[in-house]
């Protein structure tokens, strides 16, 4: 394809949203071009999702239990898989090139939109042409427009190290994704919980998060925390010299302004589940739909066809129960230490399909309503104090609609 031609998609970034969303589009007929600085760079996070949710993904481990500890330790009797991001990222790239999609390494500027087309700067100073542009730089890129939010943003920060251990400090058969057992420690940081993947012979993954914070958070103190953690009870592990993982996600992203031409993707059309950060399975369930929308929409008149891939991208469906979601992770923001363990220990002891429902976002309003009631009806009257205090505060940070 010649550098003046017009592509029918330009995807910018390469991420896992990006990657998953060309592939779709050229398995669909259309010829989309992904642009990112390096293509086939590695992707940072360690990613980890319910072995359920993508089953096609390919995986570097998987765990048949997965442990929560908030005032009692629960088996949520779901398997729990670490993605083999390596595996994954190739496999994508090499659909894509199969299907005929391909790769431009730059980074992406303005967009510019004229009738049916758009023009996309790159940092070398040329521009190359699409029919859609798609977003999927990540939740800072400038070129979404998004709703205004009133509240402040709340984060997710978490420190992680890979340890050898000279005898396994969990059972190495299962995947602890949370675990509050306090820290013996008083560092000044919001509620934290340990995340601990084993990765055989010895070797964890261990974390220190903060579930969502508003402000800053110190990954010098998250990291004193999980050593002091480590000592206290005991176990001795040395670094393997693996980088450390700094982890900050935006969890109240603003959500975009649907219509707008410039469509987004991922991280960037807000697609972060505000009450646990992940967002991985979610794009992937959507990338199918997506790409179906810009393969049936591409030839209609400008007027109708941005809106009808926006619905796509966000579903009404999904619309109305993100907004339960953010009132939730801005409840969640404010809670202490003891509050968070007694609001997981009431989730946790829900049915386990309406656990699953709420995490992996496939629960309808009416259905999220009555999983949040539930709950409450299992909280001690501490929470349902706090709650019936806090959630008037929250009915802004549910974002405008959209
Ligand atoms: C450390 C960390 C751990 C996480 N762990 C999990 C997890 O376990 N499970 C889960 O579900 N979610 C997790 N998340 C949340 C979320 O799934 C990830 O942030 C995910 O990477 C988002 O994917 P994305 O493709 O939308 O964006 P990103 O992965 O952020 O990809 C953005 C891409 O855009 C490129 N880019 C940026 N600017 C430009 C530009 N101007 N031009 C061209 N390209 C550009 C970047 O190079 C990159 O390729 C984690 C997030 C972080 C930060």
């Amino acid at each position: 394809m010649s550098a003046t031609s017009v592509h029918d998609v330009l995807v910018l970034g390469a991420g896992p949203a990006a990657l998953s969303l060309a592939v779709a589009a050229a398995e669909r007929g259309l010829r989309p071009a992904v642009i990112a600085p390096r293509p086939d760079a590695p992707w940072a996070p360690n990613y980890g999702v319910f072995a359920d949710e993508v089953p096609d993904v390919p995986r570097a481990f998987v765990w048949d239990r997965t442990r929560i500890v908030a005032e009692s330790s629960h088996d949520l009797q779901r398997g729990y898989a670490n993605v083999d991001k390596d595996a994954f990222r190739a496999g994508l790239l090499a659909r894509l090139h199969a299907a005929g999609g391909r790769t431009i390494a730059a980074t992406a500027g303005d967009v510019v939109h004229e009738g049916a087309e758009a023009r996309v700067s790159l940092d070398g100073g040329e521009t190359v042409r699409g029919r859609w542009v798609v977003d999927a730089t990540g939740t800072n890129t400038p070129r979404i427009e998004r709703h205004p939010d009133p509240g402040p943003p709340h984060c997710q920060w978490a420190c992680g190290i890979e340890v050898a251990c000279a005898e396994d400090p969990f059972d190495p058969g299962e995947m602890r994704m949370m675990d509050f057992t306090p820290a013996p420690d008083e560092l000044s940081l919001p509620p934290t919980f340990l995340y601990a993947m084993p990765r055989g012979q010895g070797r964890w993954f261990l974390e220190e998060t903060v579930l969502t914070a508003p402000g800053r958070v110190d990954f010098a103190l998250l990291e004193r925390r999980l050593r002091g953690r480590l000592a206290h009870a005991g176990i001795v592990a040395t670094d393997t010299g693996e980088p450390q993982e700094h982890c900050r996600i935006l969890m109240n992203v603003p959500l975009p302004v649907l219509g707008q031409p410039t469509l987004a993707f991922g991280a960037a059309a807000g697609y972060v589940h505000p009450g646990t950060g992940y967002s991985l399975a979610f794009t992937l369930r959507h990338a199918p739909g997506v790409a179906d929308a810009l393969a049936a929409h591409i030839d209609e008149p400008v007027d109708v066809r941005y809106r009808a891939v926006w619905d796509a991208i966000w579903p009404p469906a999904d619309r109305s129960t993100h907004r339960f979601y953010r009132r939730g992770g801005s409840l969640l923001a404010g809670l202490d230490g003891r509050q968070v363990r007694a609001f997981f220990e009431s989730f946790f002891r829900l049915k386990p399909e309406q656990r699953s429902a709420f995490l992996d976002r496939t629960a309808t309003l009416p259905a999220l309503y009555k999983i949040g009631l539930a709950q409450y009806a299992r909280m001690s009257w501490m929470m349902k104090t706090a709650f019936a205090v806090r959630y008037p505060g929250t009915r802004s940070a549910a974002g405008a609609p959209f």
